[in-house]
């Protein structure tokens, strides 16, 4: 253990592979996105929401080696791929811990109603629009609150502009957003993904294996992510409040302003409302899912637009001027981004730096110097980790000192033998279908 605060020159971090499912999430890696499911069919791999709020996939029968060989090679949790090296080389701008980028700056959808309704200034809604109906795309995936049940989030297929605003605003708990992609593939119409790091990494793996993503995928947008929560978050939310989940008509974690406020609607009228501070005020319960806890790039790296919050003013005490950090991390992106400022889809407050979004976003600075430990003191602790390759781990972990890697590592390591940052193998909840496909509506 003593070599861990230590970062070598040419650090490798290996799994074995293959993982079984049950592996991948007993083992803390998977974040449920759903891929597996897509790849190996709904006959083979179902999606469940599990006791602890999280979707996970679970195998009807023994899937075969060849079927867990693809779902490794392509799993968020078992393999973590930073950008083309090329990319990288030739970016107009980069940073150990940022990455690369063309662009960095602070800005907002152009259309007032968007950047109110969106989690942050609207940047993600504008450029779906913009996708849209500058007719670059057919449609965008991205997710949505269930009409049905508005308290899940469930992937949506947005064909016009007022579809993707209706999906506008941040879903925190969780949501499988690839579960059917090979049958988006198989649609044979170019899209936009707009989604979490992980959810891009995961189609980025895909494009390794499959030359449709690459040529029908068009764009992948993404947000910067602290983390998806665990149903319970927002079933505490419910107990808080003394409602039950069948009651709901609305459940908004955030939006209409900036950050707004967590509204929940019942169907005979009623209305509750949270600030954002009061919703996440208390740390122990944010129930991040384990994957979160080592991502490597939760700053979407292999995105080719990332937006993020910007609170100019300190944070979300109150609510601030509605502004998005914008990454423009590839060319691609880059002539999308200056096309929509040049419609009017996106304005432009100001130019960044990498320096500001480190300010504005020190969490994500620290998580990045710490993932190389984090990860290293699991594998000592005889866990699988993922393979983590071009995201420069061990170049942010020098920027720690040998105590903060030492103290991470060890850290990482007792509670991976202690099962602390693993999960129970996944079983649905009890009356799981019956809530989703009837309750709510
Ligand atoms: C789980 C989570 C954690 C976050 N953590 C941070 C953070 O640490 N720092 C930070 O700066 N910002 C974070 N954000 C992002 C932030 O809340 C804004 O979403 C982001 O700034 C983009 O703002 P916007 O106004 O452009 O988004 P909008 O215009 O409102 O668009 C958001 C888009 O994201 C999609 N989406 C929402 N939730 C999910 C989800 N769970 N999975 C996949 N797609 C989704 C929606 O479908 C929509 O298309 C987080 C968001 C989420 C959902
Ligand atoms: S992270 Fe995604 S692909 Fe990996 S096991 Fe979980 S649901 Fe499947
Ligand atoms: S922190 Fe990483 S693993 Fe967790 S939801 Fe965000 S991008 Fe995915």
């Amino acid at each position: 253990m003593s070599d861990l605060g230590r970062v070598p020159s040419a650090a490798c971090v290996a799994a074995p592979l293959p993982l079984s499912l049950d592996e991948i999430v007993e083992n803390g890696l998977c974040i449920g996105c759903g891929l597996c499911r897509s790849l190996a069919g709904p006959k083979e791999v179902e999606m469940v929401m599990t006791p602890e709020g999280r979707l996970r996939p679970v195998a009807h029968k023994v899937l075969s080696h060849s079927t867990l060989t693809r779902i490794n090679a392509v799993c968020p949790g078992t393999r973590i791929a930073g950008p083309p090296r090329a990319q990288t080389d030739s970016a107009a701008l980069t940073d150990t811990v940022w990455g690369p980028a063309e662009r960095v700056s602070l800005g907002y959808a152009g259309d007032p109603a968007v950047r109110f309704q969106a989690s942050s200034g609207g940047v993600l809604t504008a450029l779906g629009q913009f996708l849209l109906t500058s007719g670059r795309v057919n449609f965008v995936l991205h997710v949505s609150a269930s009409r049905t049940a508005p308290m899940r989030s469930e992937r949506r297929l947005s064909f016009d502009a007022a579809s993707v605003l209706e999906s506008a605003g941040s879903r925190y708990g969780p949501v499988a957003p690839l579960e059917d992609f090979s049958e988006i593939l198989a649609r044979g119409e170019p899209f936009a993904l707009i989604a979490k790091p992980c959810d891009v990494t995961a189609v980025r793996n895909l494009a390794r294996h499959d030359p449709r993503v690459d040529k029908y995928m068009s764009y992948a947008l993404a947000f910067v992510c602290g983390g998806a929560s665990d149903l319970s978050k927002s079933e505490q939310v419910l107990q808080r409040f003394g409602l039950t989940e069948d009651e709901l008509a609305l459940f908004r974690y955030r939006g209409y302003g900036n950050p707004g406020l967590n509204r929940i609607e019942t169907r005979d009228g009623r209305a509750f409302q949270l600030s954002y501070r009061q919703l996440w005020e208390d740390e122990d319960k944010w129930m991040i899912q384990p994957r979160c806890k080592i991502c490597p790039d939760a700053i979407g790296q292999v995105a080719d637009i990332v937006a993020s919050d910007a609170w100019l003013n300190g944070g979300p005490a109150v609510d601030d001027e509605a502004l998005n950090g914008i990454i423009v991390r590839t060319p691609r992106g880059m002539e999308l981004f200056a096309a929509a400022v040049a419609a009017g889809a996106l304005a432009i407050k100001r130019e960044t730096s990498f320096a500001e979004l480190g300010e504005l976003q020190s969490h994500q600075t620290r998580k990045r110097r710490a993932v190389w430990a984090r990860l290293k003191g699991i594998e000592i602790a005889g866990k699988p980790v993922p393979v983590v390759t071009d995201l420069a781990l061990e170049d942010c972990a020098r920027q720690n000192t040998p105590a903060d890697n030492l103290s991470e590592g060890r850290g990482a390591r007792d509670r991976a033998k202690r099962g602390r940052l693993g999960e129970p193998r996944p079983v649905a909840r009890l009356n799981e279908t019956a809530m989703v496909k009837d309750g709510c509506a």
